[in-house]
């Protein structure tokens, strides 16, 4: 029988299989931006780990906002769309 990929709706893009090229894009565009529009390793874990402990996370999509959680974790200038925002 054939694996099954791993999803779920509290899923980040790192830890769905089925969406590694979706989680190497957001590498590279994190990576790629300059450093003072960047958060920090440990900023952007806490963002991302607060996305996880959210109800409007949905395999790797914040759907107050559309983005990919991980894409919007990795720039300063970009904020939790939430009125009582974590991040
Ligand atoms: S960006 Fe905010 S609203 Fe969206 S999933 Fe993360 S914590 Fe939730």
């Amino acid at each position: 029988m054939e694996a099954q990929p791993k999803q779920c709706r509290r899923c980040l893009l790192r830890e769905m299989t089925d969406e590694n090229d979706y989680y190497e894009s957001v590498k590279r565009y994190r990576a790629a931006l300059p450093p003072k529009k960047r958060t920090s390793d440990e900023e952007y874990e806490r963002r991302v780990m607060a996305c996880k402990e959210c109800g409007f996370l949905d395999g790797g999509t914040c759907m107050q906002c559309g983005c990919y959680v991980e894409m919007r974790a990795a720039r300063l200038d970009m904020h939790c769309p939430r009125i009582h925002s974590p991040w």
